[in-house]
């Protein structure tokens, strides 16, 4: 059954443009991540739901029903913000209570509702303290509680691990995914850091400049992007990208080559290039293998920095006449993930190879067009 419908929402702050034609459906039950970078409006959309925002035009409906134009305590969702918004001078219990006793709800179904999440969310021996004496995860997961006891259709949440510490923030990921799981119910979820979408989300929505970029499960964007920005943006370290040229096409194929000699053929594209194009190619960091002669193509390159994170390293290196584009370390620096611990020397010249079917084509506009890569199904 259909949970939210978006249909066509516009808005505009003035002159500026902030939500542009979003058409969006989400199912009972869904957990749906909306991830972009600062300004993008996922909290503009996320505040249009929840009607603390008017929309300019469109339609918004929960359950089938039409709600643009309800007060946001008559569309049946609770909503859970990064501040908290705990009251202090009220106890946990009341905290949580308190949007059923606005209600008029009888005491008795009020305490079992309490009760009922403060045993959810492990919250049964704060019930009796105030805010101001939990920890920043004990007064979130009251927030969290407060949406709980209300039974609403969608909960929203803006943001809402951002004031916690990394360990912290690990934790209560964990713990919304497993609530989520619990309760069965429709969750949106607004946030700026791509590792929550990936984790928490049945849906991943990218939102870029108050536009949609793609919908879908987060392995399925991960490995298909549509376009740079996706590709991008999803993925820790980011995606390598190099500019190239086409030197030859036809309907389903490409050579692309780039600065410096390399060269790489595409087959089986999904849209055509033309000769003279520029695109870019785009390789994920964990594909790059360093002196490794099993790969196809390779290219040579300085180690500039290693990181040892433990189970992985993260080696970044620089390879002469390649020009990188988007890097967060410099033209012509290639960031590479090595699965295991090993010995690397600043400065060591170094052979960095991928095989072919590993990297992608972007277009001169930025879509990708090479064939979607196999998704492990989940
Ligand atoms: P962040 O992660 O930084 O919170 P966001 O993606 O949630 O970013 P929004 O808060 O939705 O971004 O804002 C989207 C755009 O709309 C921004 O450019 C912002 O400046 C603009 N905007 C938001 N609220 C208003 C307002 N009340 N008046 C004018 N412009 C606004």
């Amino acid at each position: 059954m259909t949970s939210v419908e978006i249909k066509g929402v516009q808005k505009h702050y003035g002159g500026f443009h902030a939500l542009k034609d979003i058409d969006l459906t989400i199912e009972e039950g869904e957990f749906v991540v909306m991830v972009g970078p600062s300004g993008c409006g996922k909290s503009t959309l996320l505040k249009t739901i929840a009607g603390l925002e008017t929309v300019s035009s469109g339609h918004l409906l929960i359950k089938g029903r039409e709600v643009t134009k309800l007060e946001p305590g008559d569309r049946g969702i609770a909503m859970v913000f990064q501040s908290y918004a705990l009251y202090p001078h009220m106890t946990v219990k009341e905290n949580m209570g308190f949007g059923l006793r606005m209600a008029g709800r009888p005491k008795q179904e009020i305490d079992a509702a309490v009760g009922r999440a403060a045993q959810i969310l492990r919250l049964e021996e704060q019930l009796e303290k105030k805010p101001k004496q939990l920890s920043g995860g004990q007064r979130q997961r009251v927030a969290i509680g407060r949406a709980i006891t209300r039974s609403p259709d969608v909960f929203l949440f803006d943001e809402p691990l951002s004031n916690l510490d990394a360990a912290l923030r690990t934790q209560m990921r964990v713990e919304l995914s497993t609530l989520h799981a619990q309760l069965g119910s429709t969750m949106i979820y607004v946030t700026h850091d791509q590792v929550e979408a990936m984790t928490m989300a049945s849906r991943i929505v990218v939102l870029n400049r108050g536009q949609i970029e793609q919908v879908g499960a987060p392995l399925e964007l991960y490995n298909n992007p549509v376009n740079l920005f996706v590709a991008g943006f999803l993925g820790a370290p980011r995606m390598n990208f190099v500019a190239g040229k086409v030197a030859a096409a036809d309907a389903r194929s490409a050579k692309v080559v780039c600065a410096g000699g390399l060269t790489v053929d595409f087959e089986a594209l999904i849209e055509p290039v033309s000769a003279g194009d520029a695109v870019t190619i785009g390789v994920r960091p964990e594909k790059l293998r360093i002196d490794d002669t099993t790969t196809g193509l390779t290219f040579s390159a300085d180690v500039r920095l290693m990181e040892y994170l433990g189970r992985e390293t993260i080696v970044y290196a620089e390879a002469g006449e390649l020009v990188t584009t988007g890097s967060d370390s410099g033209t012509g620096v290639f960031t590479v993930q090595v699965g295991d611990i090993r010995p690397f020397t600043l400065g060591t010249r170094v052979s960095v190879g991928f095989d072919q079917r590993d990297a992608y084509l972007f277009a001169a506009d930025g879509r990708s067009v090479t064939l979607p890569k196999s998704s492990a199904k989940i």
